[in-house]
């Protein structure tokens, strides 16, 4: 079994897209990657993150039952729990954050539970970057792979301690605007060059409807997101992406630019999924054959053959 440490938000989002509205329903990053991370095999996953008094059991329970740790998952009695809500419009590949109530994440110091601090992978979701470093400095041996996520929320306000916590890891995903946000190009091909220079080898840009890009040095790997008739929610197809890819990686134990291009196919896949339907309700419904279906349309739709003279 590989061991795959997984910090993020675990929350309570409230969402609004052109299809409808939801109250306070589950999610948060730690949330959707741990519930895509949860589909490989000879994965043992562990998620590090905090809530509050009023978060139901019902919905640790989710991860449990799908044999994701929480042991690390802290539970602050008195507090609330970390609530994010935000609104999409019609461009469903662009959102409007309406609040972020960071709650009893404030205090936030994770704890990365003992049996899981020589994990093989780190999963670095979005989070104060000071938290995501927290975790990495209680590993006792170093990951084979520490890939980060983040969002323009801690650029805002946490840029240099993300710059920091950058120079350690191996992997950023990160989607188009954040890549110009933190590197300052617009281009995306010079954004990952730039963001190269401030640590990690690799770097995913993920584009929403529009794929994904992976790159690594001289190296470029695109992959398509499956065009779908009806997006219904975006929220967490980023981590869905993050928790396939992650999950992958640590399944294969194979971190080489070659299985990465497969990693983000499986993440893309993944990813998809999500969308499908509210909140996390399609990611809890997934099954193996729903995936292996997914992944050969991915082969169908960009497979072929050409002759080249
Ligand atoms: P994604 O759509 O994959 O980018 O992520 C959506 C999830 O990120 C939601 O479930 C939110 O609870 C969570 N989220 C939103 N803002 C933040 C933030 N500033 N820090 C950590 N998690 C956040």
């Amino acid at each position: 079994m590989s061991k795959l440490v997984i910090v993020g938000t675990v929350a309570f989002d409230a969402i609004e897209t052109p299809f409808g509205k939801t109250d306070k329903i589950l999610g948060g990053a730690a949330t959707y990657i741990g519930l895509s991370a949860a589909n490989f095999d000879n994965v043992d996953a562990a998620a590090v993150s905090v809530v509050g008094g009023d978060f139901p059991q019902e919905y640790l329970d989710l991860l449990t039952d799908r044999k994701v740790n929480i042991d690390g998952v802290e539970i602050v009695k008195d507090g609330k729990t970390f609530f994010w809500s935000g609104k999409y419009h019609n461009d469903m590949n662009s959102r409007d954050t309406l609040a972020t109530e960071l709650n009893v994440l404030e205090t936030f110091t994770p704890v990365v539970p003992e049996n899981y601090q020589n994990a093989d992978i780190v999963m670095l979701g979005n989070l104060h970057p000071l938290t995501q470093q927290s975790v990495l400095d209680q590993m006792s041996k170093k990951p084979k792979l520490a890939i980060l996520d983040t969002m323009n929320f801690w650029m805002d306000i946490a840029m240099e301690d993300l710059k920091a916590v950058l120079k350690n890891v191996d992997v950023i995903t990160i989607n188009d605007e954040e890549a110009r946000q933190l590197s300052g190009e617009y281009s995306l091909v010079n954004a990952a060059k730039k963001i190269h220079t401030m640590g990690p080898k690799y770097v995913v840009i993920k584009k929403g409807e529009h794929g994904a890009l992976l790159f690594n040095e001289d190296n470029m790997f695109y992959a398509p997101a499956l065009p779908l008739a009806e997006v219904f929610d975006p929220t967490g197809a980023g981590d869905t992406f993050a928790g396939g890819f992650s999950g992958y990686l640590a399944k294969t134990g194979n971190v080489s630019f070659e299985n990465m291009k497969k990693a983000v196919i499986y993440g893309s896949a993944l990813a998809s999924f999500c969308v499908e339907k509210f909140g996390t309700e399609r990611m809890l419904s997934l099954t193996d054959e729903e995936i292996y279906e997914r992944l050969q349309q991915f082969k169908d739709l960009t497979q072929f053959e050409i002759e080249l003279n």
